[in-house]
């Protein structure tokens, strides 16, 4: 994986490449961009990491799908935040937060096998699991369905991760510190058209990995 150069807030840039599987593996959301008769287009979307590819799916009729297959380079990003900075000065206030640029090249991925590979993949990478517990759907969703492979060729990452910095010197009576942020699950709620069923395994974990705050 070749890095993109961080100019400003170079101090934040992480040049390592198990850094920045980490943050892509945390989480399935992405947004794409790509320049479509020379106005810039982004929109969000679903992924999931295989090694050095990002599968993306849509429907066969899905717009920016289409579009980015045409395309010689598209940017992908993916960023967390992870709390707010609260120094003894706006100046010096800020953000934690963990986020990644990808710049490649998507590709559509017309093998069977490779479709069917990417789609749990990229199921599992929304709800571990998942895929065992239920079938993917019939011949025809199958058909209308449309899967690209968008391989990493270069990266660039940045992290911060600690308090407030550079107020050291201020003499201001102020509360300071940072507040952390996470994303965590609520109490499931059962589809209310079938009889309630236990919860499967995929979901019990689920649940179990992201419910507890400060892990
Ligand atoms: C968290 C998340 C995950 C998603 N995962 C997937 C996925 O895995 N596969 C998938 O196909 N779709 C996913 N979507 C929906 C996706 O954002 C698009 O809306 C959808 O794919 C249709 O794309 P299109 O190019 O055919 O839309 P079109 O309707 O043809 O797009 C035309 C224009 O509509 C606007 N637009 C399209 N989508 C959005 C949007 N989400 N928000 C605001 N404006 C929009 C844009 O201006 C765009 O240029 C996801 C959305 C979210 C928020």
């Amino acid at each position: 994986m070749e890095f993109n150069k961080i100019t400003r807030g170079a101090n934040r840039a992480i040049e390592h490449e198990a850094t920045v599987f980490e943050i892509l593996d945390a989480g399935f959301m992405c947004h794409l961009s790509f320049i479509f008769n020379n106005t810039p287009q982004i929109v969000a979307t679903a992924y999931g990491r295989d090694g050095h590819i990002l599968y993306l799916h849509g429907s066969a009729k899905n717009w920016h799908l289409n579009e980015i297959i045409k395309q010689d380079e598209i940017c992908i990003s993916v960023t967390y935040l992870d709390g707010i900075v609260l120094a003894r000065s706006l100046f010096d206030t800020g953000v934690n937060y963990r986020s990644v640029v990808l710049h490649g090249k998507a590709v559509l991925v017309t093998e069977e096998a490779e479709r069917l590979h990417a789609l749990e993949v990229f199921t599992n990478q929304v709800m571990p699991g998942r895929w065992q517990e239920v079938p993917v759907g019939n011949a025809q969703q199958l058909k209308g369905t449309m899967v690209v492979k968008f391989e990493i060729e270069k990266a660039s990452c940045k992290l911060r991760n600690e308090g407030p910095k550079g107020d050291e010197h201020l003499t201001n009576i102020v509360w300071s510190g940072h507040i952390p942020l996470q994303q965590i699950t609520l109490t499931p709620i059962a589809d209310s058209k079938f009889e309630t069923q236990p919860l499967s395994e995929s979901v019990k974990n689920y649940i179990k990995k992201h419910s507890s705050l400060e892990k």
